[in-house]
Order: C-alpha cells, then sequence, then structure tokens
C-alpha cells in the first residue's frame, strides 16, 4: 500500500483531487496531469488507490472528531485517528488460523492442562491459540503490522 499512496501523492502534487464513489475513483484536475502513462498506473492500481481513499477518509473523519469534539491539537488529534485506524485495520485483517492445537506466536504445540491459552478469532471464524506467555509480544507485532501498512496516513 506504501507504493500506492506514492501513487496517491503523485495525484495531489499534480493538482489532481481524488474522491472514492462507491466502487468509482473519481479525479478531477488539469488534463496534462493525465498522461497515458499516469492513466495506466492509476488503471493498474485502482483497487488499492480506492482502498487507500477509504482509510484517508476515516483518518480524517476521526482526526476531524478527536479535534473538534474532543480539543485536541492537531498532531495528537491525528495520533488518536492513527490508533483507531490501526484497530480497524486489524478488525479488518484478522489473523490467518490453521490449527488451534499450536501457538500462533510461537509455533509451539500448546499443552493442555498446564497453560490457559488465550484465544483469538482468526479469519473465516477459525479460533487461534496463544501461549499466554507469548499472548503480549504476539499482539504487539500484530499492532505492528497494521501500523507499518497505514504509516502513510501520517504523511502529509
Ligand atoms: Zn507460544
Amino acid at each position: 500500500m506504501i507504493a500506492v499512496s506514492t501513487l496517491l501523492n503523485e495525484l495531489y502534487a499534480s493538482g489532481v483531487t481524488a474522491q472514492r464513489e462507491g466502487e468509482q475513483l473519481v479525479l478531477d484536475g488539469p488534463r496534462s496531469a493525465f498522461t497515458e502513462d499516469f492513466i495506466n498506473k492509476l488503471r493498474a492500481n485502482k483497487q488499492e488507490l480506492l482502498s487507500c481513499l477509504e482509510w484517508k477518509a476515516l483518518f480524517n473523519e476521526r482526526a476531524a472528531i478527536a479535534e473538534r469534539d474532543g480539543g485536541y491539537p492537531r498532531l495528537a488529534a491525528e495520533l488518536i485517528a492513527f490508533e483507531d485506524c490501526i484497530d480497524q485495520w486489524l478488525c479488518a485483517n484478522p489473523p490467518h488460523c490453521t490449527d488451534s492445537s499450536v501457538c500462533l506466536h510461537c509455533g509451539k504445540p500448546l499443552e493442555e492442562g498446564t497453560v490457559v491459552p488465550v484465544t483469538v478469532v482468526g479469519d473465516a471464524g477459525r479460533r487461534g491459540a496463544l501461549h499466554t506467555i507469548c499472548a503480549g509480544r504476539w499482539r504487539s507485532l500484530r499492532r505492528w503490522e497494521g501500523k507499518t501498512t497505514l504509516i502513510w496516513l501520517l504523511q502529509p
């Protein structure tokens, strides 16, 4: 998504605005910005651009709410909005769970009766499990994955 966010920044730098209307990517700007090469890049990345616009709209909405209703300064409001987006990303991208008898983090078997495993809901509603000692690190790594995926939201 980082490369697509770069494409989005190219759009804005060219004076082009982009909006999502359902599954349509609506662009407006000077005709000179729409070179054949650029149009081909847009077509090839349309779904990713639509996804970026959706994330950006959510981020802007959350930041505005935190700033206006919460009384936070803009930078703090953007950090709050970013954390909200990470929460949403984690919900939209559940962990891939294939075998609930092994820990999602370390891959070692879960010993029945000795350690109470932490259970999580994964993709397709499947259950995954973690050793109690692995749960904190696993959550941190999942959150880190979301942050690295959406870090472009914090770029001007
Ligand atoms: Zn483990």
